[in-house]
Parts: C-alpha cells; sequence; structure tokens
C-alpha cells in the first residue's frame, strides 16, 4: 500500500509553489495569470509522467523502469513490485508445464487434449506412435478429420463417453486401439488411447479354447449319456449297479447341458457386430416360453402376460427366446411351488421398452447381484445344480442383451423375489400398425417408439 508521506509532501509543494507563485504574481500587477501558469505547468507534469508510464507499460519487457518523481514514485515503484510478482509466477508456471509435459511424454498410453468442438490442442509422443497423430503439425486440426474409422467419429459425435471404444488401429493393421474420452473443465475432453491387440488376441484364444473344447465334448457325452441311459433301463444289470448307473447318468446329462450351453454362448460370441434387426413380436415369443415353462415337470407356477402388442423388437428370435426363457426358467427354479411370475413388456417414458421378469422367489442378497451373470456365479451351488442350473444362463442373458444394444437391470430382495429388467433402445423399436396388431396401442407410445 502507499503510504500516506509522499502525498503530504505533495501538497505541500503544491501550496509552497501556488504562494511562491501568487507573491510574485502580486509584484507583477497580475498574481491569477501567474497561478493559472502554474496549475498549467503541474498539469504538464502529470500529463508527461502518465505519459512515460503508459509508454513503460506497453514495452515493459525491454525497458527498465523509468525514474519518476513526487507521488509518481512510489506508483511506479508498487507497479515494478507486481510485475516482479508475476514474472515469477509465470516462471513457475513454465516449469511446472514443461514437468507436467515430460511426464504425459513418458507415459506409454496416448493422451491427447482436445476442445469442445474436437479440435486438437496438445498431445503426447505415444499419441503419435498409436494414434499416427503429428505434433505440432496437427494442432488445430479437428480429430476426426485424422482418425477416419466411422464408429470413432460416431462416438466423438454421440458424446456419450461413459464406456470406452475399441477400434481397429489406425495406424497398424490387425492391431487394436481402445479409447477413452474423459471431459474436464467447462470446454475440455482428455482423449487416451491403449494398444490392446494382446489383450484381445488373449480373450479370442480364450473363446476359441473354450468353443473348442465344448464342440470335442459334445459327441463323446452323447455316446456316454445314450449309454448310460440304456443300461439304466436294463432288466439284467444287477442290482448292486443301478444306483451308481443312475447318478452316472444325472451327472452326464448335467455336462451334456453345460456343454449346450457354453456352445451356445460361445456362439452368441463369435456373432459378428450387432445382432440381426428382424421385427420380433415379443407378445408371441413370450406366449411360447409361456407354455414351454408351464410344460416344465409338474410346476405349479402361476405365469402371468402383459405385454404391449403395437411395438415390435428388431433383433434375434432365437437369441431373444433363448435369454427371456434363461430368465423365465430362473424365475421358476429359484420360487416355491405355487408362486406368481409376471412377464411384463412395455414401453417406459423414453421411448425405450423394457422386459421384466418379476417372481416372488428366494430373492438374491444385494452383494451378490453385480456378480450374476458371470460364468458359473451361482449364490448357492447346491440348489443351482439341484435344480439342474449350468451357472450359465444369465451370463448368455446378458450377451444376447449386449448384442441388441439393451442392458440388464436386477432388483431383489431376500426371500421376497426378484425382477430382471432387460431396456432396449427406441432405436430397437418398430410400431406397428393397430390393425396388424389387433389391439391398440397408446399412441404416446407408439410416436414415442417409431420417432427413436
Ligand atoms: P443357474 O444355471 O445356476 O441358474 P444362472 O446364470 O441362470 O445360473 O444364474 C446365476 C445365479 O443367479 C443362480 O445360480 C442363482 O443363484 C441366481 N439367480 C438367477 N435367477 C434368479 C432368480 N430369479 N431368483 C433368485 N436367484 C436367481
Amino acid at each position: 500500500m502507499l503510504s500516506p508521506r509522499p502525498w503530504v509532501m505533495e501538497a505541500r509543494r503544491v501550496v509552497i509553489g501556488a504562494v511562491v507563485l501568487g507573491a510574485i504574481g502580486y509584484a507583477l500587477g497580475s498574481p491569477a495569470t501567474a497561478l493559472l501558469a502554474g496549475a498549467l505547468g503541474y498539469l504538464g507534469w502529470h500529463l508527461r509522467q502518465l505519459y512515460v508510464l503508459q509508454q513503460w507499460l506497453a514495452h515493459r519487457k525491454r525497458r527498465p523502469m523509468p525514474k519518476a518523481l513526487g507521488v509518481w514514485a512510489p506508483v511506479l515503484d508498487s507497479l515494478e513490485r507486481l510485475n516482479r510478482q508475476s514474472r515469477k509466477r509465470k516462471r513457475r508456471l513454465r516449469s511446472f508445464i514443461s514437468r507436467f509435459e515430460q511426464a504425459a511424454g513418458a507415459f506409454p498410453d496416448a493422451a491427447v487434449i482436445l476442445d469442445i468442438d474436437g479440435g486438437i490442442v496438445w498431445l503426447n509422443h505415444a499419441a503419435s506412435e498409436l494414434l499416427g497423430l503429428r505434433y505440432p503439425q496437427d494442432l488445430y486440426q479437428h480429430v476426426s478429420n485424422l482418425i477416419r474409422n466411422p464408429d470413432f467419429v460416431d462416438y466423438l459425435e454421440r458424446g456419450n463417453f461413459e464406456e470406452p471404444l475399441e477400434m481397429p488401429s489406425p495406424v497398424e493393421d490387425g492391431a487394436f486401439t481402445l479409447v477413452r474420452i474423459v471431459p474436464y473443465g467447462s470446454d475440455r475432453r482428455l482423449m487416451l488411447a491403449r494398444d490392446v491387440t494382446r489383450l484381445n488376441r488373449l480373450e479370442q484364444i480364450r473363446k476359441d479354447f473354450v468353443a473348442n473344447v465344448s464342440h470335442e465334448l459334445r459327441s463323446p457325452l452323447t455316446v456316454i449319456v445314450g449309454y448310460l441311459e440304456t443300461f439304466s433301463d436294463e432288466e439284467r444289470v444287477p442290482a448292486p449297479w443301478r444306483r451308481p448307473l443312475e447318478l452316472m447318468s444325472q451327472q452326464a446329462n448335467r455336462m451334456a447341458l453345460i456343454v449346450e450351453d457354453l456352445l451356445k454362448l460361445s456362439r452368441i460370441e463369435h456373432s459378428p457386430g450387432e445382432a440381426s434387426t428382424n421385427a420380433v413380436a415379443i407378445s408371441d415369443l413370450l406366449e411360447g416360453v409361456r407354455s414351454d415353462a408351464l410344460g416344465l415337470g409338474e410346476s405349479t407356477h402361476r405365469i402371468h402376460l402383459e405385454s404391449e402388442k403395437g411395438v415390435r423388437l428388431l433383433g434375434d428370435y432365437n437369441e431373444l427366446y433363448s435369454a427371456f426363457s434363461n430368465l423365465v426358467f430362473n424365475a421358476i427354479q429359484y420360487s416355491p411351488e405355487g408362486g406368481d411370475i409376471w412377464l411384463r413388456w412395455k414401453l417406459v417414458d423414453d421411448g425405450a421398452a423394457v422386459l421384466e421378469v418379476e417372481d416372488t422367489g428366494i430373492g438374491v442378497d444385494e452383494h451378490h447381484l453385480p456378480r450374476l451373470t458371470e460364468r458359473f456365479y451361482r449364490v448357492d451351488k447346491a440348489r443351482s445344480r439341484e435344480v439342474g442350473g449350468t451357472g450359465l444362463g444369465l451370463a448368455i442373458v446378458k450377451h444376447v442383451l449386449m448384442r441388441h444394444d439393451a442392458t440388464l437391470e436386477v432388483r431383489s430382495q431376500l426371500d421376497l423375489g426378484s425382477t430382471f429388467i432387460c431396456r432396449f433402445p427406441a432405436s430397437r423399436l418398430e410400431a406397428i400398425e393397430l390393425a396388424e396388431a389387433g389391439e391398440e396401442p397408446t399412441p404416446a407410445a407408439l410416436e414415442d417408439a417409431s420417432g427413436g
């Protein structure tokens, strides 16, 4: 802060100057003229100081601080102090940025900073290797002009970055790159990319291995199951052998079911891209699933069906049938006899449609829910085996839904029941004519469905 002392001195100088000039003017016979000349001179001096200050501010990097007199001296001192502080801050910031650039440069993954329109603001060394971007030539260019993969362009345009995107590498044939975009600040996006070729290869080896093993086991198992069944029914088999043969037959059947489910799962996994888009009448499909389920053993469950007949799902009939029947069979297997099961196919507010399978069964404790769709994950292994479960049903459901751009939500309460909710986006729905449907769908819902 400026001390008041220079101002006191300045005031004193002004008063003394005015008195001296007044006296001289008085002696010369015109004190007013002398005072006016003095005031003009004083004003001129201040204007000159202001000019010097302005010139110095404009060229302060190249010019030394000018000498100032009177009240201007402390003003210039304060400005010089501010100037020094700002230079120090800039130096610190520059060194921080250079350290950040060194760290980001050593980062093995590609990092690219984008502005809100997708223009490249900065990129590290790995971005040149993994994405083929050049520094500094590609700065301020739109990233989708340089990475032209349609999936990437679409991903960027959609602006939903919750899930990463896997795409073929823009620089190497046969390689794969995983891209993740993280918005930050008010108008910046950090794009990270890594090479996932090795991981993909391992995943492919795993899938092929499971598919091959299942395939190879299928034929011998069919033979074993066949013979065991024949022996179990054979009158001549000695009595002590009957029970072991029956158990062997049960276990061989279980193995055959597991192999079938593994093959089903690997067929779905190996199918390229998304599921086909045939218009599937879900209400008819659910009727089929219901009659299959009611035909199961001596089940006494009641299955209630509520469905929006005016909306069809664009997808693969067989895959959907397999997924929905897994959910319904589970609802039966994990509910006590006589329990109620509801199947609901309906449109929801945002134009999406959901299939709900609700039961009043044993339920699942909350901490199991995130793992239910893992292969062979069972809450109660013994019970699953007892009801003939393979541990693969929900994994199949999850894969089928993924191929239909759909998601699975599970709500469950122990001893009260569970609801499995499959949510299909509006883009997978088709509204059909009222006459064709035979029942009136809600007009608003139809608009939603066709609008998506
Ligand atoms: P499984 O062949 O064992 O039924 P799934 O993958 O179909 O295998 O299901 C995994 C596990 O999820 C089951 O073992 C069971 O513990 C639980 N589960 C599935 N559906 C239900 C349900 N409707 N009610 C309670 N538990 C369920």
